[in-house]
């Protein structure tokens, strides 16, 4: 077989399917967490979603709590999103060259987030980790960069070392590949633990370029920063003359208006040096970013010495779905995503309690997530606390919702994530998913 009929032949049952891309794709998935390893089963292949449900293409409906992981924050399809998006590739897919609607989507970001004074899209949140840290080496002249244990911040090869999301679900300590050199150039710290940051800059101050963190961390469950955490890391690194990195990726104009930056450094009245972003800047369509200090930024080619470039990067028909989803994304879509989030944490947790189970549901604005055991009830503040919960548990909750129609995230160790679109409906058919969930998961 040449795999032109396999192509042909995508069958029209999700077993069929998966069988089918597995002979071709590795695991049969683009993103190894897809494949449904750690929950078991099959994973559903979608044939649509619209709102706060997902299709597969056997037919079942599900409410999503996966919402693409992340940019989905109005819900699937959104009427005004897709028509920009229809609209814009009506004009033409790509022109590789600048279009008014690039310093439209900036603009957004910057109005949200003013200490992005400049920004570069890229267009996935890798590529924006990855030009963070060799903005951040080329300004400061140094090579160290120091990241925390369970924090994710793509498949750049020098931040795989402990990183969360599908290297926390497939158990890897790091990922094969990575050459010895680079993975020496990256200190791996535990995660709210200001002493190991001192310490590292006691030891290694003049030498580390950036400290790179997820503003709340998202991928080894969520793991909020301990009050002043953050601030901490912010004053260490202006003290040793090393840049602040925060990953926005994931939190980015999802957990509110201006991203985590504004539920803290706004409050508290300071800012990184560069953040990230991506996900919902997309709305569902492949754009992410980096952006800063002006000095910093302006290191990037072609007015700077590092070169960072994409064939695709600025999209026209990306930078529509990201213009319309940031546009459209209001006061009132924070205000529903951030109800429905409490709500369900309130209801996850009374559900466990009514089985006796030991568990507490962590949150970091809107995104939330389930630590089972008495690990797991004492509080994970960072990825080895994480790692003696009770994850096991999650898989039979996991399987136990899918079968109710519920698509929860198939890793104990990603966010659950919620949606302008989910409303009473969509919410009833969790909560009512919730106490047989939570009898299996207690099992
Ligand atoms: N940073 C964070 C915090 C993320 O959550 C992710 C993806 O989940 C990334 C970076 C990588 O983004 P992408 O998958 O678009 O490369």
């Amino acid at each position: 077989p040449n795999g032109v009929e396999e192509l042909a032949a995508v069958g029209t049952t999700s077993a069929e399917a998966f069988a089918r891309a597995q002979a071709v794709i590795p695991g049969g998935v683009n993103s190894p967490v897809r494949a449904f390893g750690s929950v078991g089963g099959t994973p559903p292949f979608i044939a649509s979603a619209r709102g706060a449900y997902v299709t597969d293409v056997d037919g079942h409906e599900y409410v999503d709590l996966v919402g693409s992981w992340g940019p989905a924050l109005l819900g699937h399809a959104h009427p005004e999103v897709v028509a920009a998006v229809q609209d814009a590739a009506a004009r033409g897919l790509s022109f590789g060259a600048p279009t008014v609607a690039e310093v439209e989507l900036v603009n957004e970001i910057r109005h949200r987030l003013p200490a992005a004074e400049k920004v570069r899209l890229v267009s996935t949140g890798t590529e924006a980790t990855m030009t963070a840290l060799r903005l951040a080496r080329a300004f400061t002249g140094r090579d160290l960069v120091v990241k925390f244990a369970g924090c994710y911040h793509g498949h750049v090869d020098a931040l795989l070392a402990s990183a969360g999301s599908g290297v926390a679900t497939l158990g890897l300590p790091d990922s094969a590949g990575v050459s010895a050199a680079v993975a020496a150039e990256t200190i791996v710290l535990p995660y709210n633990d200001v002493a190991a940051v001192e310490q590292a800059f006691a030891t290694h101050g003049d030498r580390i370029a950036a400290v790179i963190t997820e503003a709340a961390p998202a991928n080894m469950g969520v793991v909020p920063p301990l009050p002043g955490f953050n601030a901490t890391l912010r004053r260490l690194t202006i003290e040793h003359g090393a840049l602040l990195v925060q990953d926005e990726v994931l939190t980015g104009f999802r957990v509110g208006y201006s991203g985590w930056w504004g539920l803290e450094g706004l409050r508290e009245g300071w800012a990184a040096d560069l953040f990230t972003f991506g996900k919902v800047i997309g709305g569902g369509l492949p754009v992410a970013a980096v952006g800063g200090r002006r000095d910093v930024m302006n290191q990037l080619a072609p007015v700077g010495p590092v070169y960072q470039a994409g064939t695709l990067s600025g999209n026209p028909v990306a930078t529509a779905a990201g213009l319309a989803t940031l546009r459209l994304a209001d006061a009132s879509v924070y205000a529903q995503v951030d109800a429905v989030s409490a709500q369900l944490r309130t209801e996850i947790s009374s559900a466990l309690a009514a089985e006796d189970l030991p568990h507490a549901v962590q949150w970091a604005g809107n995104l939330f997530s389930t630590f089972f055991g008495a690990a797991g009830a004492a509080g994970a503040r960072d990825y080895a606390t994480v790692l003696t919960t009770e994850s096991w548990r999650y898989a039979p909750f996991h399987r136990a919702l899918l079968e109710a129609g519920v698509y929860a995230p198939p890793s104990p160790f990603e966010a659950w994530f919620v949606s302008a679109a989910h409303d009473d409906a969509a919410v009833d058919r969790i909560v009512s998913a919730l106490p047989a969930a939570a009898r299996a998961a207690a099992e």
